[in-house]
């Protein structure tokens, strides 16, 4: 059976407030049944808070909304993000005078309270869940979608996968997408040819290794797989394979995977607002102009077909190119538009496939609009000339 999707468009037809995004958020928790579900629990809001002067994370009206309707529940909420994003997290209007609850780092303030998880995949061997995370009742997953220089796209998936884990566990799911080998050095024993292969890319996503000199490195989140460098160098010396693309997506999939396995059945709602969508994610610490536009409010207890539903809606309208950002290129017209952002190997829908092969949701989804728009009938009016 499909799994249910409620959904709020961000269009109106009136100019009402009940036709306004936090008010089909109100919509969306009541057909969730949040208030019946969250008595005497200690509930976890995991949003992102955004870093230093970023504004468009999760307006704190939403916030406040969701905070509410727990507490009518009877539930204990507290707003959690990693440490170095709670840090100043006020600044950006998350203040408990404002939403109504504490915000806290999930795996404290040194990122010392956790739990390992014994998962081997790639270079990984265990997970850190967050202490928070792991040692309350109940999750809502709150999150602002975006674009993404990892995997073209971040919502609830993404913000459980990175958000819940413990620093090691980030810095090592980033890492390996440099498990799979990519650089050739037998193929290119003409080292005098490295500085025009880095020349090659106009986004410096190939420089010379600097743990191991002679050698290249890719910064994956730079690449837009466009190809420059491969017509420098050497044939087989340098790949540009989806499988180290897709090691990130796989990760976060796990990751997600494991941070679920924490909680009873039942006791996770996951929500998305697709609103003010950056080409990149909240942590990078400010923010620039939409590249789509705003698509509405998400939200289910299945993950992966709330994250499919978001991604299909989105990909249904087309990127506002005149907003990009002057330094990023779109190459292909391909794919969905935050692939046609990031490149062809970043597609979005990889983090999905893999997390339904490991059983965390469904793909098939019944997408329920909380509030149809409605077009308002005109009367005929008889023809009256402008002048
Ligand atoms: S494929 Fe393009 S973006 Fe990626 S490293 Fe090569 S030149 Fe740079």
């Amino acid at each position: 059976m499909p799994s249910q999707v409620f959904f709020g468009t961000a269009r109106q037809a009136r100019l009402e407030a009940k036709e306004t995004l936090p008010a089909k958020l109100d919509l969306i928790l009541e057909q969730l049944h949040l208030r019946d579900r969250v008595d005497k629990e200690t509930v976890v809001i995991k949003m992102h808070t955004g870093n230093n002067m970023v504004y468009s994370t999760i307006h704190p009206v939403f916030v406040r909304r969701v905070v509410q309707a727990i507490k009518d529940g009877g539930g204990k909420p507290v707003v959690v993000d990693v440490n170095w994003d709670t840090e100043g997290a006020e600044k950006r209007g998350y203040a408990s005078e404002v939403i109504g609850c504490p915000v806290y780092p999930a795996a404290g303030p040194d990122e010392k309270y956790f739990y390992e998880h014994e998962r081997p995949y790639k270079s990984i061997q265990s997970w850190r869940v967050s202490g928070l995370i792991q040692d309350s009742g109940f999750l809502v997953n709150f999150a602002h979608v975006k674009g993404h220089p990892s995997c073209g796209f971040g919502a609830a998936l993404k913000n459980l996968a990175l958000g819940c884990l413990a620093g090691k566990t980030r810095s090592a799911m980033h890492d390996a997408m440099h498990y799979d080998q990519y650089w050739f050095p037998e193929k290119c024993p003409d080292k005098s040819l490295l500085p025009q292969i880095i020349a090659a890319c106009p986004f410096d996503a190939v420089v010379e290794d600097k743990e191991h000199l002679g050698n290249l490195h890719l910064h994956m989140e730079q690449c837009n797989q466009c190809g420059r460098c491969l017509k420098v160098a050497p044939e087989g010396s340098l790949k540009i394979a989806a499988v180290n693309f897709h090691t990130f997506q796989e990760a976060c999939a796990h990751a997600v995977d494991i941070v679920l396995s924490t909680f009873a059945p039942g006791k996770a709602v996951h929500l998305n607002l697709a609103t003010h969508m950056t080409p990149v994610c909240d942590c990078f610490g400010f923010t620039s102009m939409p590249i789509l536009p705003d698509a509405g409010v998400f939200g289910s207890d299945d993950i992966i077909a709330l994250d499919k539903a978001t991604l299909d809606v989105i990909g249904k309208t087309r990127l506002i190119e005149e907003n990009l950002p002057t330094s990023m290129e779109i190459h292909t017209r391909e794919g969905h538009p935050f692939q046609q952002l990031h490149g062809p190997h970043k597609d979005p829908y990889k983090v999905i496939e893999y997390g339904a092969k490991l059983g965390i949701g469904s793909c098939e989804y019944e997408l329920v609009d909380v509030l149809p728009l409605e077009y308002p009938e005109r009367t005929s009016m008889p023809y009256i000339a402008a002048h």
